[in-house]
């Protein structure tokens, strides 16, 4: 086979139908709880936030989902993503390993979350819905539910967390291009956010806390819904399309991954590449080791504990079984503000607690010296969240020139950072921390961790 770099598809092999992963494990996972009562909660439950072809996706039984044709009309604007065979970094890294990576920074927001926003704004607005609200950490989720909000003519209303919309003014930019009013957060504009606000009037936000915000406004409103950019089932459902296109093209060029390495904050992207060859490991047709990345100072799966949480910090969400770190975690405020969630997607932590996952925790230095060496080599400037994918890539085929070994790995490159160049820029000065995160913070927010 003549040397190929990128590995594409045509339009007419964009796959049709999303993969759920649920009927394929050895155990259901646990249901989650309604806030109060503490009883499993019933699709009624989630009515007033979401629309019923997406809670019927939340609790879906069925292998596979059809995509509607008005999705597959929007995703192939930017679908099928290529796949890159990363010569030049494996030159450069001197290594046997061969390296792929499946690039979802081609889509307009310039990430994976246009692959849930886009079936997202389509099964609300067909369900009569005028307006979407939603939180953003690293401002690429509320780019996307703009984009999506405005191809199928919804407003969209968005909580920035803090030290995202102060470090990424360009991100609300792009909201507003797409028609999206953006707050940040904790904002003065609902309850939730002005009593963070009289608690710490410096509070620099938190994923949990935005949630909040936007929840609180919708679940009144019987025009308004609320759509969430990662965790939930029916979100890693949608994002299953990654790993169905990477599947078809590895086996083009007649390849199987030994190591897939995907970065974590809600777990989507991750779950999105990994769960189709995790099903492909099921049936015993490949064996590869599937690691979750996740950035060290917000270790959800390496240091907190599997147990019913929160989603927010306020405590308004169904709690759900996952590793947290405590519903009022406040991680540092890293450069990765995507992984910055004090849980794990219920259906990730699940899987972790199935052993059938590893995971590991990288500092943001080593992270930004893998993304420079990547940029100088395969041109892409990664979002600051892939570059701990990028980094856990880059250890493993180091050690594969130590030992020799001819492992192919892929790598999920999520999403692009043009819009985070500030990040690079504090890495190249020298001015980026690591911060370490002491236990007893982690014990603190877990005595907040209601006993279940
Ligand atoms: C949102 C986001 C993440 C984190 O969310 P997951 O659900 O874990 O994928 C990671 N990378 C990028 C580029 C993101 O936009």
């Amino acid at each position: 086979m003549a040397e190929y770099t990128k590995v594409v598809l045509e339009e007419s092999e964009l796959p049709n139908r999303w993969y759920n992963i649920v009927p394929d494990l050895p155990s259901p996972p646990p249901p989650p709880l309604h806030p109060k009562t503490r009883e499993p909660i019933g699709p009624d439950d989630l009515t007033p936030l979401f629309p019923m072809d997406l809670i019927l996706q939340e609790v879906s039984q069925e292998r596979f989902i059809d995509i509607p044709d008005e999705v597959l009309e929007v995703y192939k604007l930017w679908r099928p993503t290529p796949l890159y065979r990363a010569r030049r970094l494996e030159k450069l890294l001197d290594t046997p390993a061969k390296i792929f990576y499946k690039y979802e920074g081609v889509s307009p927001a310039g990430s994976h979350k246009p692959n849930t926003s886009v079936p997202q704004a389509y099964y609300n607005a067909k369900a009569g819905a005028k307006k979407l609200t939603t939180e953003t950490g690293a401002g690429q989720w509320g780019s996307a539910l703009a984009f999506a909000g405005a191809q199928f003519g919804l407003e969209v209303e968005v909580w920035q967390v803090r030290s995202s919309y102060d470090q990424k003014p360009d991100r609300q930019r792009m909201m507003r291009v797409w028609g999206a009013e953006v707050h940040p957060s904790p904002s003065d504009v609902t309850e939730a956010g002005r009593q963070i606000h009289a608690l710490d009037p410096d509070s620099p936000g938190s994923l949990g806390i935005a949630i909040s915000e936007a929840v609180m406004r919708a679940a009144p409103d019987p025009d308004a819904k609320y759509a969430l950019g990662s965790v939930l089932n029916h979100v890693l459902l949608h994002q299953t399309v990654i790993g169905e296109e990477a599947l078809l093209q590895m086996k083009k060029v007649g390849e199987t991954p030994d190591l897939l390495v995907g970065c974590t904050g809600g777990g989507s992207n991750f779950a999105g590449l990994s769960f189709p060859f995790l099903r492909e490991k099921l049936a015993g047709n490949m064996n590869p080791t599937i690691r979750c990345v996740e950035p060290a100072s917000c270790p959800s799966l390496t240091k907190g504990e599997y147990r019913y949480d929160f989603g927010d910090t306020i405590g308004m969400t169904p709690l759900v079984k996952m590793h947290t770190l405590g519903h009022d975690f406040i991680p540092d405020p890293i450069h990765a503000g995507g992984l910055r969630y004090h849980g794990m997607a219920p259906l990730v932590s699940h899987i972790y607690e199935l052993g059938m996952l590893d995971a590991v925790a990288i500092h943001q230095n080593e992270c930004f010296e893998a993304a420079v060496k990547f940029a100088r080599t395969e041109g892409i400037v990664s979002a600051p969240e892939p570059t701990h994918a990028i980094a856990a890539m880059m250890r493993e085929a180091l050690r594969c020139r130590e030992t020799g070994e001819e492992k192919t790995i892929l790598t999920a490159l999520c999403g692009h950072g043009h819009f985070d160049l500030s990040s690079y820029d504090a890495y190249l000065n020298g001015e980026l921390v690591d911060y370490d995160l002491p236990e007893a913070k982690i014990a603190d927010a877990m005595s907040r961790v209601p006993v279940i």
